[in-house]
């Protein structure tokens, strides 16, 4: 199980790097790391639409380019902007 996922994930990174030059890889800087003063406030939904889609999803980490810490940060902020129902849970 851990060896396919393991397989998985590298094939997905050789796909990215050999089979994809439409894609250039270009390193990701996760924007709350890149600045420092940007805090993140379930009372702002403006600041996190940026991590959700139109969809009202949180986006995964490659979309965001947040850093794991980051990423769980944005989702509960999300998630407590989502209760307080100033983000969708869902649309359409
Ligand atoms: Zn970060």
């Amino acid at each position: 199980m851990a060896d396919k996922k393991n397989n998985r994930r590298n094939n997905r990174n050789n796909n990215d790097d050999d089979f994809n030059p439409k894609f250039k890889k270009r390193k990701k800087v996760c924007p709350l790391c890149k600045d420092k003063n940007l805090v993140l406030d379930y009372k702002n939904p403006d600041q996190l639409k940026k991590f959700i889609n139109e969809r009202g999803k949180i986006l995964p980490r490659r979309a965001t380019g947040a850093c794991a810490k980051h990423q769980r940060d944005i989702t509960l902020e999300v998630k407590r902007c989502r209760q307080i129902a100033m983000l969708p849970y869902t649309q359409d």
